[in-house]
C-alpha cells in the first residue's frame, strides 16, 4: 500500500485523487505547518500538489520538500509557476487530471524509486565491503613487513578495530615458549572483577581449545596488557553479555593464541568472515617469525661453538707444538751422533720417527693457521715483491723429494717482470702446498710452473669458479702449476677448497693429509685480493693457478691500496698518500728542506698534524712516472739515512692515474 499525502483544497481534484488510489492510504492536509509534521510522523511516499492551491506560497514548500524522501507530483491548471517551484518538483501532470495518467506516471516513478533505494543500500554495503576489503589488504601488507611477533599481533588487531569497531579485544599469545602474554585494548577502562574474569576466560579458552596443552597457564603467570581508550567510563561484567567473535590463532597444528572482541552491536556473517580472515592472516607471519626466532638463537650457539672449537683447536695445536718440537730436536741430537753410537737399524727407526714428527708438526701448522684465519688473526707481511725467487725457492725446496718419485719440477718465468703486493711467506706457504700436491697425486712426467701476466678478462676457468673470478679486474700475475697425475673429477673441483676435503680416490688415501691445504690457500689468496682456482682432466693431471694482483697497475693500486690502508689502520699506523702534481722544480725544493717528508705532505694539506711521519708504515704516491720515480728514490734515501727516526716505511707508487676521481687523500690509523 502506498502513502499520499495530498495539498488540495479543489474537491474536484481530491475525489479523482481517492478514486485513482482509492485501495492506497491517502492524507489530505492543506496546512502550511501540519505538512511538515505528516511529511516527518507518517513518512508518506507520493505527496500531490494543487498548483492552483491559493491558500500558501508554494515556492517555500516545495523548495523544503525536496529534503524529504518522496515522490512529488504538481497538478498544473491555471497559475503560473516559475523556477523556484518546478525545479524542485519530480513529476508533473496537466488539469484536468486524466486518471490513467495519473496512475502510471506515480506508479513508474514509485518504481524507479524503489530501485535507486536498493541501488543505495547495495552502494552503500559495497563501500563497506571495499573499506574491509581495503583493511584486509593494508593488514595484510603491513604483516608481511615484520618478523617481530609483537608488531605482528599488533597490526592484526589494529585491522580488526578499523574493520569491525569493537569495544573490546582480548588476545592471547607466546610471547616466548613459556610467556602468555594476554592483550586487552577496550574503549573504557575494566574493573578488576572483570579482568580476573578475563584472565580465568583466557585460560579455560586456553585448555579447551588444544587436547594436549604444551604449557600450563595459571592465572599468576599469565601477563596482561591493557590498552584503554578512554578513562571516562568503567566496563563491568556487562560487556561480556556483548555480541562477540572469537578464533584461534593456529596454524595446521601449532597453536599461537586467540582472538576474541567483543561488541554491543550484533556482528553480522560477514563480520565474522572478515574477523576470521584477518586472523587467519597472521599466522603464517608470525610462524616465520618463530622460524626467525629459532634460527637466530641456533645460529647464536653456532657462532659460539665454531668460536669454541677454534679457541680449541688454536690451545690443542699450542700445546702440541711445544713437546713436538722438543722431540724433533731430540730425534736430531740422536741423528748426529752425539749422544751416542748407534746401529744402522736403530738410525732407519729414528729417521722414520723425525718425518713422522716433521708431517705432524705440518698438519698442526695447518690447523693453526685455518684457526687464525677463521678468527681473523691470521698477520700478514705485505710488501712489494717479485714473485719469481719465491718459486725459485720452493722448487729447489721440493726437487728432492721429486726427484725421489723420478719427477722433475720446471719453472718457466714470466716474459714480463712485474712487481706484485704480497706476503712472501704465505705465498711461499700456498706454492708448497700446490707443489707438494702435484709431485702426492703424480707418478710420471714433470710438474711445471709457469708464471705470466695476464688480464683478469684472459682468464679461462670452470664455471663453478665463477663467483671468485669473476669480481677481479686489471692486470694479474698468474702463477700456474701442472702435473701429469690422477687428476680430479670435474664434480670435486670446487670441493678441493673445501676443509678437511678428500677426494675419495685410492691414492689420495694412500698418501694421506688433512685436506687443510687448499683451503688455507684459497684465503690467504682472498687476503692478496687475488684467487685461486683449478683445472683437471681425470687421468690426464690437473692445473692449479692462482693471481695477485699487479701492483703498478693503474686499475688495482686503488683495491690495493684500500688494502693497505686498512691494514695499517688496524696496526695502529698511519699512511700518507702523495700526490705529485709538482714540477720536478718543487719537489727537489721540497726534498732540500730538511722536514721534507712532513712538508709533502702539509703541501699536499693530506696529514693534518707535524711529526706523524714517525708512525708511518707506508706511503702511497701517484703522479706520473718520472716525478713519481724521482721522488721515491728521494724518499727511499731520506728514510735510509734517518732509520731510527722513520722505521720501517714501505713506498709504493702508481703513475699516470692522476685525476681519478675515487681517490682519496690519506688514511689515518
Ligand atoms: P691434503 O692435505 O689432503 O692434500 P689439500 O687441501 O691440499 O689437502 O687437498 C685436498 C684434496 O684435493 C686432496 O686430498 C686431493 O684429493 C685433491 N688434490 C689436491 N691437489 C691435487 C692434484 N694436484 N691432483 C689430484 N688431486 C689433488
Amino acid at each position: 500500500m502506498t502513502k499520499f499525502l495530498l495539498i488540495s483544497e479543489d474537491n474536484g481534484k481530491i475525489e479523482t485523487v481517492n478514486k485513482v488510489f482509492s485501495s492506497d492510504e491517502i492524507i489530505p492536509c492543506t496546512d502550511e505547518t501540519m505538512i511538515f509534521d505528516v511529511l516527518k510522523v507518517e513518512e508518506p511516499d507520493v505527496v500531490i500538489i494543487d498548483g492552483d492551491i491559493d491558500k500558501f506560497d508554494l515556492k517555500p514548500l516545495c523548495r523544503k520538500i525536496k529534503s524529504f524522501p518522496v515522490v512529488s507530483l504538481l497538478i498544473i491548471g491555471e497559475k503560473e509557476h516559475n523556477k523556484d517551484v518546478t525545479h524542485n518538483i519530480n513529476l508533473f501532470i496537466k488539469a484536468p487530471i486524466d486518471e490513467k495518467l495519473l496512475e502510471a506516471t506515480v506508479d513508474s516513478s514509485l518504481k524507479t524509486r524503489q530501485s535507486l533505494l536498493k541501488m543505495t543500500k547495495s552502494n552503500q554495503e559495497l563501500a563497506a565491503s571495499l573499506y574491509q576489503l581495503n583493511v584486509l589488504y593494508n593488514t595484510s601488507s603491513q604483516l608481511a613487513g615484520t618478523l617481530d611477533k609483537d608488531k605482528l599481533v599488533q597490526i592484526m588487531i589494529e585491522g580488526i578495530e578499523k574493520s569491525l569497531n569493537f569495544e573490546m579485544s582480548c588476545t592471547l599469545i607466546f610471547r616466548s615458549e613459556r610467556e602468555p602474554v594476554l592483550i586487552i585494548n577496550s574503549l573504557y577502562k575494566i574493573s578488576d572483577r572483570l579482568l580476573e574474569a578475563l584472565k580465568l576466560r583466557a585460560i579455560l579458552s586456553y585448555k579447551s581449545l588444544l587436547t594436549d596443552p604444551p604449557y600450563d597457564i595459571k592465572i599468576g603467570n599469565l601477563k596482561i596488557e591493557k590498552n584503554i581508550k578512554h578513562n571516562i567510563k568503567e566496563y563491568d561484567f556487562s560487556i561480556l553479555r556483548y555480541d562477540n567473535l572469537f578464533a584461534p590463532i593456529m596454524l595446521n597444528d601449532e597453536f599461537f593464541g586467540f582472538e576474541e572482541i567483543y561488541r554491543e552491536h550484533p556482528f553480522s556473517t560477514e563480520d565474522a568472515t572478515v574477523f576470521q580472515t584477518l586472523v587467519r592472516q597472521v599466522t603464517i607471519p608470525l610462524q616465520s617469525a618463530s622460524f626467525t626466532q629459532e634460527l637466530k638463537a641456533t645460529n647464536r650457539k653456532l657462532q659460539k661453538l665454531e668460536r669454541l672449537k677454534s679457541e680449541f683447536i688454536s690451545i690443542v695445536s699450542h700445546e702440541l707444538r711445544t713437546p713436538l718440537t722438543a722431540i724433533k730436536n731430540a730425534m736430531d741430537i740422536i741423528l748426529s751422533g752425539k749422544a751416542g753410537d748407534m746401529t744402522e737399524n736403530i738410525e732407519k727407526f729414528v729417521s722414520m720417527g723425525k718425518r713422522n714428527a716433521i708431517r705432524l708438526s705440518g698438519i698442526i701448522n695447518d690447523l693453526l693457521d685455518i684457526s687464525k684465519i677463521e678468527a681473523g688473526k691470521m698477520d700478514f707481511k705485505f710488501e712489494l715483491m717479485n714473485v719469481e725467487p719465491v718459486i725459485e725457492y720452493v722448487r729447489s725446496n721440493l726437487l728432492e723429494v721429486a726427484r725421489e718419485k723420478g719427477l722433475d719440477i720446471v719453472f718457466t718465468p714470466s716474459a714480463k717482470q712485474v712487481e706484485v703486493y704480497a706476503d712472501s711467506n704465505r705465498l711461499e706457504q700456498v706454492l708448497t702446498n700446490l707443489v707438494s700436491n702435484a709431485i702426492k697425486f703424480t707418478t710420471q712426467g714433470n710438474i711445471e710452473i709457469s708464471a705470466t701476466v695476464v688480464n683478469a678478462r684472459e682468464l679461462r676457468y670452470d664455471q663453478c669458479f665463477e663467483e671468485d673470478i669473476k669480481k677481479l679486474q686489471g692486470n694479474y700475475l698468474l702463477v700456474c702449476v701442472e702435473d701429469h697425475g690422477i687428476g680430479i673429477e670435474r664434480k670435486d673441483l670446487n670441493h678441493v677448497f673445501d676443509k678437511f676435503a678428500q677426494i675419495e680416490n685410492s691414492l689420495s688415501r694412500k698418501v694421506g693429509g688433512t685436506g687443510l691445504g687448499l683451503p688455507i690457500a684459497r684465503q690467504l689468496m682472498e687476503a692478496h685480493n687475488g684467487a685461486i682456482w683449478c683445472d683437471s682432466e681425470v687421468g690426464k693431471g690437473s692445473k692449479f693457478y692462482f693471481v695477485i694482483p699487479v701492483a703498478n697497475d693503474k686499475s688495482n693500486f686503488l683495491m690495493i691500496r684500500k688494502q693497505l690502508a686498512q691494514q695499517a689502520r688496524s696496526n695502529g699506523s698511519t699512511i700518507a698518500v702523495i700526490k705529485i702534481k709538482s714540477t720536478n722544480d718543487t719537489i727537489e725544493k721540497l726534498l732540500n728542506d730538511k722536514n721534507l717528508l712532513n712538508k709533502t705532505y702539509m703541501a699536499n694539506s693530506m696529514i693534518e698534524k707535524d711529526g706523524l711521519m714517525t708512525t708511518l708504515s707506508l706511503i702511497l704516491m701517484d703522479g706520473d712516472k718520472p716525478s713519481a720515480e724521482f721522488l721515491k728514490k728521494k724518499i727511499d734515501s731520506v728514510i735510509e739515512q734517518n732509520k731510527d727516526l722513520y722505521g720501517k716505511c714501505d713506498i709504493m707508487y702508481s703513475y699516470e692515474i692522476e685525476g681519478d676521481t675515487h681517490e682519496k687523500d690519506s688514511y689515518s690509523g
